[in-house]
């Protein structure tokens, strides 16, 4: 399918073909009809496939007769209320390019700058508001906003929304807008308090879902190192002199890992920086900037930090750690092998994770090629018997020097 076959205006598509966008994604082929039938939708499908088009699209379409109001006169029309700040610049970026041939205008407004210049664009009259929620209610009580004349309302990355703790705002902030009126979620996930938030802000909503088989792993190769703990770092450095080359994110579980393993990239010549929750929103911006400039080769990020952020073009992906949440690990490898490119995912598995390995490939339905040839293997796995107690237990005996011992407990 191609972009022209949707019924789009003659200007959007030659933004799109500007853009080199010439095919809709899955999400998109299924969500945009829906939009423009002016249908309330909830739309669950992981990162990286294209659900901000899915929206930015249909909404200039609809606002397409709109977009010529008298000077001054111009009023917000849609709300895209999304996360972070990061996210809500890449939003916007999208609605500007797509509506480059329309007089549609699109601001963001989001929290740790200055409220003054954003005060400006929204008193010059706006048509599509791009806004993190604080920062959004900040400028509602002080009277800058007037959302009366609202005819669309996003939510995107609803999942991590509420994992931010924005549920209430999101709820204070639906109240602001007019009862009448679109209402669009999207979600990489939609766990049971999606569920309940579209209860409260979506009425007769139809559901497009696209499952992480449909999306993920075509173009992926999914490698799988088993090995002891202590060895993760040497086998890091081994793959990056020896294997992997170009873009690389490395995931792991914690702040504290990810900073330590920076270091470590770092003293061993590696041009790395880092994203995670610790770090202050200009240093996450500016690790960002300097891996999509290539400045960095190497991002290493806690799911957490990375999530929602676009990062294109991704030659590998690491998990340092595995993930224990399997959804995780398909929004990991999702970063590599985007938009038809191949790319390949590295996952580094001590015996303590045997039992994540095993959630994750009932959930992609395939198991993950082992790689045996490396420097510090052990066996796989054998049976695919529970170990969760027997982990916790054997966990501080495993660094005594009976370790080596213990080690066969877990294969
Ligand atoms: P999501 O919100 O699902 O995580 P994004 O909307 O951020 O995904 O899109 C991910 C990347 O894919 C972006 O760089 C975007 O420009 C690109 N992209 C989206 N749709 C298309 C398309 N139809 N053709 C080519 N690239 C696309
Ligand atoms: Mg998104």
């Amino acid at each position: 399918m191609q972009f022209t076959e949707l019924p789009l205006h003659k200007s959007i598509l030659k933004s799109l073909s500007e853009a080199r966008f010439q095919r809709p994604t899955l999400v998109q082929q299924k969500t945009i009809p829906l939009v423009l039938a002016k249908k309330n939708v909830i739309v669950a499908a992981q990162t990286g496939t294209g659900k901000t088009a899915a929206f930015a699209l249909p909404i200039i379409n609809l606002l397409f007769n709109k977009q010529d109001a008298e000077k001054g006169a111009k009023t917000i029309k849609a709300l895209v209320v999304t996360p972070t700040r990061e996210l809500a610049i890449q939003i916007e970026e999208n609605f500007t390019l797509f509506s480059k041939y329309t007089n549609l205008r699109t601001t963001a407004v989001f929290g740790g700058v200055s409220l003054e210049p954003q005060k400006e664009k929204l008193a010059k009259g706006i048509d599509i508001l791009v806004a993190t929620p604080g920062r959004l209610l900040d400028l509602q009580l002080q009277g800058h906003l007037d959302l009366s004349h609202l005819e669309i309302f996003v939510l995107d990355e609803a999942d991590l929304m509420l994992d931010m703790g924005f549920i209430n705002d999101v709820k204070k902030i639906e109240k602001l807008c007019p009862r009448k009126k679109q209402t669009l979620l999207f979600s990489a996930t939609i766990p049971e308090k999606i569920d309940d938030l579209a209860k409260s802000v979506i009425k007769n909503a139809i559901k497009v879902e696209i499952n992480p088989e449909e999306t993920t792993a075509k173009n992926i190769g999914q490698l799988l190192y088993y090995l002891p703990k202590k060895n993760k770092t040497d086998l890091c450095l081994h793959l990056l002199r020896n294997t992997i080359n170009g873009k690389i994110i490395i995931f792991r579980r914690t702040k504290f890992g990810v900073d330590k393993l920076e270091q470590t990239l770092l003293k061993n010549g590696y041009k790395a920086t880092s994203i995670h929750g610790d770090k202050t929103q200009s240093i996450r911006n500016k690790a960002i900037e300097d891996f999509k400039t290539k400045k960095a080769s190497i991002l290493i990020a806690t799911d957490v930090a990375a999530r929602g952020i676009d990062i294109t073009n991704v030659d590998a992906i690491i998990n340092f750690d595995i993930p224990n949440i399997p959804e995780t690990y398909v929004h990991r490898i999702g970063r590599t092998g985007r938009a038809g490119k191949s790319g390949i995912a590295f996952s580094f598995c001590s015996p303590d994770e045997n039992s994540y390995i095993k959630t994750i490939e009932s959930l992609i339905e395939k198991p993950i090629k082992v790689i045996e040839d490396h420097p510090y293997p052990i066996h796989k796995p054998k049976h695919k018997k529970k170990q969760t107690n027997t982990i916790s237990k054997h966990k501080k005996s495993r660094k005594s020097t009976a370790s080596k011992k213990n080690k066969k407990r877990w294969y």
